[in-house]
Formats: C-alpha cells, sequence, structure tokens
C-alpha cells in the first residue's frame, strides 16, 4: 500500500516535472527578445510596425505608460513572438553595404545569399531589406553536432579558415567602422530576477554576473542594463572606400512625401556630389568639407519601387570614386478626403498647374547659407485641422490632388510666424492660395503661407523665427479663415511636420 503509493506519487511528479519542463521550453521561446534603438523620427507605432507589432504589446515589454515618452537613442525592449521566432537569423542591409560584405562578414558566400533570400544578383539588395543569412530551423541541424576531427583539435595540419576565424578576420576589417558585434543589451524590468533573466537567455547566473561586474547579483534595479553574453547584434558589413569613415541613411526605408537625410564622413576634404530619382542632389560642405550632407524630399508622385542613389567622390585631382546604395521608398500612408468648392473657377486644371509651376520655380533655389537651427517651428498659434499629404477630391470629382501642406484653424486675424530665420523672396496674391508669402530658409529649406487676409513683410526682408509677418484669412481658394503652411525642399513639396518634430540635417 505504501509502496504503491509512492509508486503514484513518483508517476505523479514525474507527470508534472514533464509538463513543467515543456512549458518552461516554450517559455523561453515566448521571451526571446531583441533591442531597438529610438532613432531621430521614430515613434512607438513605426517601431512596433518595422516588427510587426502592435505599439501596445512593445509598450507593455517596456513598462511604458505614456506612448510619447520615448526618447531618441533609449534601447527598447521587443519581443519575439513564437510564431515569429524560428531560429532565422536576419541581417538588416545598411548603406554602403554589398551582399559580398555581408556574406563576409558572417561566414556566408554571396551564391548562399543569394538562394536564401531569392535573389536574382548582388547588385538587387537595398538599404533596409532584412537579408535571410540563417534560415529557420524546420528540424534540428545535424552539422550543430558535429565533432571537430582530431586534427583541428591538436592544430598539427594546416587547416581551412573555421568559421570562427573567418568571422573575427571580418570583424578586424570592419574595426575601422566602429565595433562590429555589438554587446546585446537586456534592460532590468520590475519583478526581474537575475535567475530568471539567466534562464531566458540560456545563461548561468555567474556568466552574467561575471559579464557585468555586478557585486551583488541578488540586487539589480529596474532599468538597469544587462549585457547577456552569447548574443550578438547583427553587424554593420560596410564595404566603402578607406576615404570614408562613414555613409548613412536615415530614415533607412523612405517614404513618398518626407525628408531623408543623407551623410558621408572622410578622413580627407572631398569634394561629393549626388543623384537621386533622376535630380542632382546639393551637397552642404561642412567640417572643412570632411562631412558631406545631403537633405532631400521624396516627392509624393514616386512609385513604390528600389531607386539607386549615387554619390561621387573626388579627392584632389584624383579619379573620382562612386558610392551607391538602393534606397526603399514606400507610399506616406496618407488619408482621402472631399472638398466642397463654390467657385468651380478655381478648380481648372490650368489654374492649379500654373500656379504649382511658379511656386515650384521659385522653391528649387539653394541658398549655401543656412538660417534654420536644428527644426521649424509652428507658424500660428492655432490648432492644427487638416495634415499634409491626404488625397483630395473637389467636388465629388476624381482623388487626383493631394494636400501640400497642413492647416491651421486661426480665427481671422490670428498672427501668422515665420517659422524660422530667412529671407522673404514671394509676396504676392495667388489664385489658389490668394494672399501668399515664402521664406527661403537657406540650404534649399523654404516655407510658404497661404490664404493670408494681410501680409505684413515685403520682397528681400530679413526676418527672424516667430516674427509676424502677417494675418489669417480666406484669401483664394479657401472653404473658410485658416493658414494653410507648406515646406519645400530643394524643390519638391515635403511634410511640413516632419520639419517640426525631427531635427535636420
Ligand atoms: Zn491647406
Amino acid at each position: 500500500m505504501k509502496s504503491a503509493a509512492f509508486r503514484f506519487l513518483a508517476v505523479l511528479l514525474a507527470g508534472l516535472l514533464s509538463a513543467s519542463y515543456v512549458s518552461l521550453a516554450q517559455g523561453q521561446r515566448d521571451s526571446l527578445f531583441t533591442v531597438h534603438v529610438v532613432q531621430r523620427g521614430e515613434n512607438l507605432f513605426r517601431i512596433a510596425l518595422q516588427y510587426n507589432l502592435f505599439a501596445e504589446q512593445v509598450a507593455t515589454a517596456n513598462g511604458i505608460t505614456d506612448s510619447n515618452s520615448i526618447v531618441v537613442g533609449q534601447r527598447l525592449i521587443i519581443p519575439l513572438s513564437t510564431a515569429a521566432w524560428d531560429g532565422q537569423l536576419e541581417h538588416t542591409v545598411s548603406a554602403g553595404e554589398t551582399l559580398a560584405s555581408i556574406a563576409a562578414a558572417y561566414s556566408r558566400t554571396e551564391a548562399e545569399l543569394l538562394s536564401l533570400n531569392s535573389l536574382e544578383s548582388a547588385a538587387a539588395i537595398y538599404v533596409g531589406q532584412e537579408l535571410v543569412i540563417v534560415p529557420g530551423e524546420t528540424e534540428p541541424d545535424p552539422s550543430m553536432n558535429t565533432i571537430p576531427s582530431t586534427e583541428a583539435e591538436t592544430g598539427a595540419e594546416i587547416q581551412p579558415l573555421s568559421a570562427s576565424e573567418t568571422l573575427s578576420d571580418g570583424g578586424n576589417a570592419l574595426s575601422r567602422y566602429g565595433d562590429p558585434v555589438e554587446p546585446f543589451l537586456y534592460t532590468v524590468r520590475s519583478g526581474d530576477t537575475l535567475f530568471e533573466i539567466a534562464l531566458r537567455y540560456n545563461q548561468t547566473v555567474d556568466a552574467i554576473t561575471r559579464e557585468n561586474n555586478l557585486l551583488d547579483p541578488g540586487l539589480l534595479r529596474v532599468g538597469q542594463q544587462l549585457i547577456i553574453p552569447g548574443i550578438q547584434l547583427p553587424r554593420l558589413a560596410q564595404d566603402l572606400p578607406d576615404i570614408v569613415e562613414s555613409f548613412a541613411i536615415d530614415p533607412q526605408v523612405l517614404e513618398t512625401g518626407r525628408s531623408v537625410r543623407i551623410e558621408l564622413r572622410t578622413s580627407e576634404p572631398a569634394s561629393v556630389s549626388g543623384e537621386f530619382l533622376g535630380q542632382a542632389l546639393h551637397v552642404i560642405e561642412r567640417e572643412d568639407a570632411r562631412r558631406h550632407n545631403f537633405i532631400v524630399g521624396v516627392p509624393m508622385v514616386t512609385d513604390t519601387a528600389i531607386y539607386p542613389v549615387t554619390l561621387q567622390l573626388q579627392i584632389g585631382a584624383g579619379a573620382a570614386v562612386e558610392i551607391a546604395a538602393n534606397l526603399q521608398v514606400v507610399g506616406g500612408g496618407y488619408g482621402y478626403q472631399t472638398i466642397t468648392i463654390n467657385n468651380n473657377e478655381l478648380l481648372a486644371p490650368a489654374v492649379e498647374e500654373a500656379e504649382i509651376e511658379r511656386i515650384t520655380e521659385q522653391m528649387s533655389g539653394f541658398t549655401p547659407d543656412r538660417y534654420w537651427v536644428n527644426s521649424l517651428s509652428l507658424p500660428a498659434a492655432a490648432a492644427m485641422n487638416a495634415v499634409f499629404g491626404t488625397m483630395r477630391s473637389y467636388n465629388g470629382g476624381e482623388y487626383n490632388r493631394y494636400h501640400r501642406g497642413v492647416d491651421f484653424a486661426g480665427a481671422p486675424g490670428t498672427s501668422v510666424l515665420a517659422a524660422s530665420d530667412g529671407t522673404v523672396v514671394m509676396v504676392d496674391r495667388l489664385h489658389i492660395r490668394g494672399n501668399t508669402t515664402i521664406i527661403d530658409h537657406g540650404w534649399g529649406v523654404y516655407t510658404l503661407y497661404a490664404h493670408q487676409r494681410e501680409t505684413l513683410v515685403q520682397l528681400g526682408d530679413v526676418v527672424a523665427s516667430g516674427q509676424v509677418i502677417g494675418t489669417v484669412g480666406s484669401t483664394g481658394r479657401s472653404t473658410g479663415p485658416h493658414l494653410h503652411w507648406e515646406v519645400w525642399l530643394n524643390g519638391v513639396n515635403v511634410d511640413p511636420l516632419q520639419w517640426v518634430q525631427e531635427v535636420f540635417p
């Protein structure tokens, strides 16, 4: 009786143990994370989108209660769901990387990466693309259990480079671009213990304690960052001429109607020119021609596709070197709107085309000095009631126009303010925009203020940020008193709010 009861208990215990083992194994898979460093211009929604998550999931994983509280440089835990995680390793292509350099960084061949990613040629890769480096596992990989040969262990015979040797070689070659292997950081959350963290990443408490020089492993504080040994973030595999210290594109995936920063840093003075979407780019040279910036607007009419950006680098009298990167352009995700206008004459395409042509010409200049600092400020102390980019249908017609600016619902007579320092380059009464002022802020950046009741500045006036330049009205094609505000960059009409929320270049 006693023995039977004992046997029953033992079976029950074994059952419980195996059940808990299974759930633990699943728990480990559920708990895999990656770390995302917040970049300029990102918000929780966009970050979540990149990982196929909802913003709430990222917020929960990081104990964030106010989604507006995230800051540039902040490290966010990105939970990888069981469904997404199957052991697949991916690398996100950065500017300056080639299939060859990425293959070398991970000890793979170009042919392997071409086949894994169903690519036709190495030239097809683009910035921001996620390349599969190691495919997801459907069954255990037998090579994982390969026992090293005696020769390899003793080192008695000359062996071809092992994977780890090739890897460290690649690391050395790339070290001038920064540490090729960033440590994986885990940010401690409320209720975490070192034991649980260790378990989650298949590590020992000892290993994490040593790696982080922890005096008391029992004492963790919320927000503390721990290096988790044995986990590596994707490395950078730029393959660029020696003179190039860095090549960055921000954001990596371009959106129609939005502005992108391209920066090239060189160890010696150089002259750089560039081309994108069939247009010559205006370079901004700084730091004795060692820092070369481009701020580029992606036209609203650009099709979703991959486009090359090419930069020509000239050092002294030597031959020019070309650097290229493929950039992905996607739609900006703007909405639709219907509008009713009483004066049908103002809807004549010819009237609109003539006005756009004149404005585009005015906005295509490039003043080599910059008058704005960091970002633009809002042009009126009034509620915003229409955003940029919305596709519009007038009087039941087609959605063939988009909203070229941002609207502020100011009462008639409300002050219109200069968004930054600059020079007034146009004051005129236009058919559609009514009383309009244009300010040149330098480096190809212009702002436009439309439908004003009165304009208070003259052509050629130098204005300061926040200066009153006019008042809100309803002149031109307007459904009521409001300020319509546009931002143009090198002749391209762009989303003004990006210029309020982000720092350029
Ligand atoms: Zn408007």
